[in-house]
């Protein structure tokens, strides 16, 4: 590790992966730290992720998926099923990966592109110069060690402590902290090309159960409820094991993983002098699916991009690196985010019994010919009453 970089990356998860990668790719000294020992362990996450989106990234490997998807269910309360195939299921479908050799991968090309790469390395406080964040002190086996950056891009997930740090509010109100518990199951008898959602106010209050197949009878099977929503006996992981114990009884339990998602606004802005924040710790998670690699990967490349225009101007200010934050946030991404965010607050208001005549309303529906945008259309023309807050959306649905 050299005293002095071009940009430091705080966090090796997907994004952090992909900023050092494009940094390095395009010349710039880079260093990326990270404080767990191994990256992409323990993995907290479900793995899914569309394949489209992943193609803008990476070549797909077999080594890191870990099972292809066709279709995706979705289960009303009452256990109406609704059979997405890929032309309307989108994003839903694509791969599930195996995040821990995933994780690895990408940081090994960051690797291979020029980028130093410290495991068991944690940023515990930004430099400040002038007013401006000019890198970190870092902590390895218990030493400190100052690291001067021009830029530090802070991709440090969920927690976003780097940022907090450097004076910005990250804090995410506990009704839009997605509460989540998963198990690597075993010996399941599944479909194991096709992802599996559960809905409903018993099942899973605000969000939803997930059955993501990874291969062999394995499957990622886990449950996210609203942070509001727990207390004692009503944890994500007591609502998983009652749903485990009714759906899943022949199943095998190998691996438990628990962990937030903020399904909230994303940051007001992801910028100040010397830094920019991205990904988890940006907030720009899908509200609506809790997904959040391709988002984390998307505003990891552009805050790299900026960096390298902002260095070759020898200005790394706010006002230079807020062209990362307009970026993200007029791209589609940002505009998804946006609209996303109004269709969670639309659906999470709606009680199971309307769950239900959505579901069977939909259900009777030729699906062959309709994408989303005309499934919902559909759905606001045969259920107008129920619709009614969705149909307020309509122009930003179109
Ligand atoms: C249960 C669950 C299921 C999910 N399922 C899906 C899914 O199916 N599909 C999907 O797209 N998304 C899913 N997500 C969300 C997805 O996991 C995240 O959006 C994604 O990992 C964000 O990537 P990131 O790079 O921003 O952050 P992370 O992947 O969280 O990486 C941040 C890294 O920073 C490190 N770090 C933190 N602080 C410091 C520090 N001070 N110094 C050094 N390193 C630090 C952490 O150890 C971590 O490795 C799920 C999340 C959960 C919790």
């Amino acid at each position: 590790m050299k005293s002095a970089y071009d940009l430091l990356v705080v966090g090796g998860g997907p994004g952090g992966a992909i900023a050092a990668r494009t940094a390095a790719e395009k010349g710039l000294s880079v260093c990326l730290v990270e404080k767990r020992p191994a990256i992409g362990a323990p993995v907290r996450c479900a793995e899914g992720i569309g394949k489209e989106a992943l193609a803008e990234f990476v070549e797909p490997e077999p080594c890191w998926i870990s099972a292809e998807m066709g279709r995706a269910e979705l289960v009303a309360p009452n256990g109406t099923s609704l059979i997405l195939e890929s032309n309307i299921a989108g994003s839903k479908v694509g791969y599930v990966l195996d995040r821990k050799v995933f994780d690895r991968y990408l940081v090994a090309q960051a690797a291979d592109a020029g980028s130093d790469v410290m495991v068991k390395t944690r940023a515990v406080a930004p430099l400040i110069k002038d007013g401006a964040v000019h890198g970190a002190i870092l902590e390895q086996y218990g030493k400190r060690t100052p690291v001067e950056a021009d830029v530090v891009i802070a991709a440090d997930g969920i927690e976003s402590k780097f940022s907090r740090w450097c004076g910005i509010d990250t804090s995410v109100p506990a009704k839009e902290m997605m509460s989540c518990a998963q198990y690597l199951m075993t010996g399941l008898d599944i479909d194991g090309h096709t992802t599996v959602f559960y809905f409903g106010n018993k099942i899973a209050p605000e969000g939803y159960v997930w059955i993501f197949p990874k291969g062999d009878g394995t499957a990622n099977v886990g449950v996210g409820i609203s942070g509001k929503k727990s207390g004692n006996g009503h944890r994500a992981i007591d609502y998983l094991d009652r749903f485990v114990n009714s759906h899943l009884p022949g199943g095998k339990i190998i691996e438990l993983v628990v962990g937030g998602v903020p399904v909230c606004k994303p940051l007001p802005c992801s910028v100040s002098d010397g830094l920019m924040i991205i990904g988890d710790a940006a907030r720009v998670v899908d509200p609506l699916t809790g997904g959040g690699i391709y988002n984390a990967m998307f505003t990891g490349r552009l805050a790299a991009l900026t960096t390298v225009k902002a260095i070759s101007m020898g200005n790394v200010s706010k006002q230079v690196l807020m062209e990362y934050d307009r970026g993200w946030r007029d791209a589609k991404l940002g505009k998804d985010l946006t609209r996303n965010l109004r269709f969670k607050e639309y659906f999470i208001s709606l009680p199971d019994k309307q769950l239900n005549t959505l579901a069977e309303s939909a259900a009777t529906i030729n699906l062959e010919n309709f994408s989303t945008l005309t499934l919902i259309q559909e759905l606001m023309k045969r259920n107008p009453t129920i619709v009614a807050g969705l149909a307020k959306l309509k122009l930003s649905i179109v």
